[in-house]
């Protein structure tokens, strides 16, 4: 892992994968998303920034989960919300 500076993104072993390309809770009140991420400490998949409800990042400021994996399958990179550390795999 190629992240200066962060030992979150460096602690990231294998990636986890979202089990379902969805946000978890935007299909339980019918919202719609834009992009998917998956939280790496408990592999909940959310939606992204561009999104109207912010899942992801709502969640990782609330568990204290620091790192995110894109759910694009087009997309292979983490970013860590407390350093605001990019890295791609
Ligand atoms: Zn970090
Ligand atoms: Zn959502
Ligand atoms: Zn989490």
């Amino acid at each position: 892992m190629s992240a200066r500076g962060c030992s979150h993104l460096d602690a990231i072993g294998s990636i986890k994968q979202p089990q379902r390309l969805e946000c978890k809770e935007c299909v339980k009140t019918g919202d719609y998303w834009v992009h998917l991420r998956t939280c790496q400490t408990c592999g909940i998949t959310l939606c992204c920034d561009s999104s109207p409800n912010q899942h992801a990042s709502k969640h990782a400021h609330a568990s204290g989960h620091p790192v995110i994996a894109s759910a694009q399958p087009s997309e292979r990179w983490l970013y860590c919300y407390p350093d605001e550390a990019f890295a791609e795999y």
